[in-house]
């Protein structure tokens, strides 16, 4: 064994995903590093070179997986979710990398929660990074120490009055007025308030000249009393038409496409264009979760079509679940924003078949068998999805519904790319070698009960699956194998570097 090999490993007889195509052949790795892709047999003598080898069987070798939109809790809610349990759950999905969101409680709104956060003690199995809150404790004047801590981004709920970043909102909306109609309104309403966004502004100049992308939960802020007149609307509604989820269409009707996200979109469009008349001055915005195709219209012709820097994420539920599916339970599948219409789901996915959206992100938010239990409206958002998330995309691929290239665009190169994580993303010579290993498979289907995450329920109990995550590499380190389990803890904390 030559001196500088001590370290390499040899994947071959794979199917490697790299320059935008399958490339059948092998790959190095040295220091965890990819150092080498071959479009050939590896030749004999190369095995004695190596440290250690593996042959993938022709299955594919991909970049690993990488969730921008994930809730990681820990801190005081380490009774729905530690780095422990979520970094399974991720490994055993084929992500090797995830980000996690700041409404901790405490949330990471200050460099103190941030910091004991990054606790070196804990045990986790993927990287990790955090993207910054503007809850309690957060002072905008500390922005430029916030960033300091590494965060990949700024997360602002603007819906949560919590929020050191208050939105003065008239939360009476009516449900019933036309789109035309509605968007003059809005139009009005923010023109009487816009000398009371000095700091939204001063948040924004701040993510753009630091080159940190702001996170938006699309959502309006409604008042409990709205939130509740409409749900007994929906419900009423629901009930007269023998609607199989009732408190599912119900909570759809109270967060209307209209009403609710899409009027969240157009406000931001509006800061966007008011405080930036020219586009390359905006700062990233990263619209997350978008639930329906009117809502990536908006975004693609008010903001990405005039240049403003700007991506949209959807999430596998709001792709192939809709509240007139059958769930174990309905709060399982309460969410915000809520399950669609069928209609809605399906021409979600076509959107995505149609390139129209930038990254998939899993929304793992997940919760205890107890607080999803009881009463419907009690029961919080949310549920776990880092398990099956990669899985249920890959399946679309192997259903022939999306192009593989589609699939590590979404899952791997394009959320690397806009959360500026260098030398991830792709299998690329120079890169980190997060790889993992996919097959094709007979169907089976998702069974709560083997997720690794601590939550063993899920609205994605019976869909049907046809992947299998057969290995996962953590710089160049066989973290996991489908057969032997979890082998290494080789997570680190990943910490965004400024320039
Ligand atoms: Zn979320």
């Amino acid at each position: 064994m030559s001196e500088n090999n001590i370290n390499s490993r040899l994947i071959y007889n794979a199917k490697i995903f790299t320059n935008e195509q399958v490339q059948f052949g092998y790959l190095l790795i040295k220091n965890g590093i990819i150092s080498e892709i071959v479009e050939e047999s590896p030749p004999k003598t190369l095995f004695q070179d190596v440290k250690t080898q593996f042959d993938c069987n022709k299955a594919f070798l991909l970049p690993g997986f990488i969730d921008t939109h994930v809730h990681l809790r820990d801190f005081k809610q380490s009774y729905k979710e530690t780095f422990e349990t979520g970094s399974k759950a991720a490994i055993l999905g084929g992500f090797t990398t995830v980000l996690t969101m700041p409404n901790t409680i405490p949330p990471l709104s200050t460099i103190e929660n941030i910091r004991e956060y990054f606790d070196t003690n804990k045990l986790f199995y993927c990287n990790i990074g955090v993207f910054a809150g503007v809850k309690e404790g957060f002072d905008i004047n500390n922005l430029d120490d916030i960033s300091k801590e590494g965060v990949f981004g700024i997360k602002i709920y603007p819906g949560d009055k919590s929020q050191e970043l208050p939105l003065k909102w008239n939360d009476g909306w009516r449900n019933d007025l036309e789109p035309d109609e509605f968007f003059a309104s809005i139009k009005k309403v923010i023109s009487l308030f816009q000398n009371e966004y000095s700091n939204w502004e001063k948040l924004f100049n701040f993510a753009a000249k630091l080159n940190l992308p702001i996170l938006f939960h699309p959502e309006l802020p409604r008042a409990p009393q709205v939130l509740e007149f409409f749900y007994e609307q929906g419900k009423k509604i629901a009930v007269n038409e023998g609607k199989i989820n009732p408190n599912l269409y119900a909570h759809h009707v109270a967060h209307p496409i209209y009403q609710n996200e899409i009027a969240n979109i157009e406000m931001i469009t509006l800061f966007l264009r008011k405080f930036y008349p020219n586009p390359k001055n905006a700062p990233h915005v990263h619209f997350v979760h978008v639930s329906n195709p009117d809502a990536i219209k908006i975004i693609r012709t008010a903001l990405k079509q005039e240049g403003y820097p700007c991506s949209i994420e959807v999430s596998p539920h709001h792709m192939f679940l809709n509240y007139e599916i059958k769930f174990l339970s309905e709060s399982f599948a309460k969410v915000l924003v809520p399950l669609r219409s069928p209609e809605t789901q399906q021409n979600l996915f076509k959107n995505v078949q149609e390139n129209l959206i930038d990254t998939i992100g899993s929304d793992h938010a997940p919760h205890s068998l107890e607080e999803k239990s009881g009463e419907f409206e009690k029961a919080p958002s949310g549920f776990p999805s880092l398990d099956f998330a990669a899985q249920i995309i890959l399946t679309q691929f192997f259903n022939n519904k999306l192009k593989l290239e589609q699939v590590v665009s979404y899952l791997s190169t394009q959320p690397a790319k806009i959360f500026n994580i260098p030398n991830k993303g792709m299998i690329k010579e120079g890169f980190d070698a997060d790889l993992v290993v996919v097959n094709e498979v007979k169907p089976y289907l998702i069974k709560g009960e083997n997720a690794q995450g601590m939550q063993k329920w899920t609205p994605w109990e019976n869909f049907e699956l046809k992947s299998k995550i057969i290995k996962v590499f953590l710089s160049g380190t066989e973290v996991y194998d489908s057969d032997l389990g979890f082998l290494e803890t080789k997570g680190t904390f990943l910490k965004r570097s400024i320039k």
